[in-house]
């Protein structure tokens, strides 16, 4: 029997939070090779590092102080490595005595050293077994990744065919997980948009859709064996159709009768926030309802793709208060450190936020490759293209390039978390 092991590696960065992250690309992977007859494994370096949950589960990462690599020696913050000791990793590989294939996961491209300290330390300790990296930083940064994260296949994409994700009754190996209080469920893949920020499209172009019977039996059957009655979607374009999609899903739930709790940290397309589907999430429980802005400059938000308006936005607010919602649950993001942002203009964009009666949560901009948005940076000779992965850090992007950032962005926070207390 073919033996598999799967490592979800630490995060390196200045912060990190849990919302919910699960290794779920890695345990799909996990159910496919053991649908193959496979014997699965799996060593998650965030396991059991969850700390004082919030009400929602949601939690801080145990962390360890780290090494700044040298081009952030000069970021005057700490730098950390989020989750388990090495010696705890070293005390779990080592329980494994024949390993056959490793998978290594990588998320955000920044967050590489986390990947690349796995495949060193795994390397040493199976000296003759293939390592395999996959993942958002194995495809975004495929090149880097292959020069110097001595995986022996580095993969870009998606390594299962999409028909697994449609597959009914193909599951993630939830399983594997420790903790399964809060599990991530998807009805739909790839995103119908093109802004110019986003790197969604080098995942799968294609916008597709599961049916919403077989995610509302998937749900049923994590209720039934896990007990797990909190859900995280992690789709890019969760509202887009909903006639078809989530509010068929939405209505199945209600059907049921059984109590859940919906979150959505990606954020929703508010134009397809009606007054049916601001109901349906009300009577669903859906909680902090994550909503895209980025801006209230009408040309920005056009130039970058034209994926919402004002109007678009302050429609849904008006449908999401009518059906019971109150600003605690209700929050817009708001980029902070593009380019073609001002700053002064991300002030007005957090009143603006106020004045409808929802909280502004700003999301700090990087420039990620394979995006239109990191092309005219390159072109305008702002950045170089095929910079370290470590520039691409939403908290040190804006920063190295504008010395009078990071006041700025401090004076932000601040008058943003002052006035969402409002
Ligand atoms: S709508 Fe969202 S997921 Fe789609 S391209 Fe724009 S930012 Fe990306």
């Amino acid at each position: 029997m073919k033996k598999v092991l799967l490592v979800n590696p630490w995060i390196y960065d200045f912060s990190a939070y849990d919302f919910g992250i699960k290794p779920v690309g890695l345990l799909r992977i996990g159910q496919s090779l053991r649908s193959k007859g496979a014997r699965v494994d799996l060593v998650d370096c965030l396991q059991g590092c969850a700390r004082r949950k919030d009400e929602y589960g949601f939690s801080k990462i145990r962390k360890e102080k780290a090494e700044k690599p040298d081009m952030l020696k000069n970021i005057e913050r700490p730098y950390f490595r989020y989750g388990i000791s090495i010696s705890e990793f070293m005390e779990k590989i080592s329980a494994f005595s024949e390993i056959d294939e490793i998978y290594v996961a990588s998320g955000m491209t920044y967050w590489y050293p986390g990947a690349h300290l796995a495949i060193k330390l795994l390397k040493e300790r199976f000296k003759n077994t293939p390592v395999i990296l996959g993942g958002i930083y194995a495809t975004i940064c495929h090149k880097h990744a292959r020069l110097t994260s001595n995986a022996d296949i580095v993969w870009k994409g998606n390594f299962l065919d999409k028909e697994c994700f449609y597959q009914s009754g193909f599951y993630p190996a939830y399983d594997l997980l420790a903790d399964k209080e809060i599990l991530p469920i998807q009805l739909t893949t790839g995103c119908p948009f093109r802004c110019t920020y986003c790197a969604s499209r080098m995942f799968g172009a294609k916008f597709e859709m599961k049916d919403p019977v077989s995610l509302f039996e998937e749900v049923m059957h994590y209720t039934r064996v896990f007990g797990t009655k909190s859900f995280v979607f992690y789709d890019d374009a969760l509202l887009y159709r909903n006639a078809e999609g989530i509010k068929r899903f939405l209505r199945l739930v209600i059907a049921s009768g059984v109590q859940f709790t919906f979150h959505t940290p990606n954020g929703l397309h508010a134009r397809f926030i009606d007054e049916e589907l601001a109901d349906l999430f009300r009577k669903t429980n859906f909680r902090e309802l994550r909503i895209s802005l980025e801006t209230s400059d009408e040309g920005v938000q056009q130039f970058t793709g034209g994926k919402v308006s004002n109007n678009d936005l302050k429609l849904a607010l008006r449908n999401l208060k009518e059906a019971g919602f109150t600003k605690k649950d209700l929050g817009v993001y708001i980029l902070m450190g593009a380019s073609y942002i001002d700053m002064e203009k991300t002030m007005e964009d957090i009143i603006f936020i106020n004045a409808l009666g929802a909280k502004a949560i700003i999301a700090s901009y990087s420039p990620i490759p394979g995006t239109l948005d990191y092309k005219i940076l390159v072109e305008n000779n702002i950045i170089k293209d095929n910079i370290d992965p470590l520039w691409h850090n939403k908290s040190i992007f804006s920063e190295l390039l504008m010395p009078a950032y990071v006041r700025k962005a401090r004076e932000i926070r601040r008058f943003t978390s002052n006035l969402n207390k409002t």
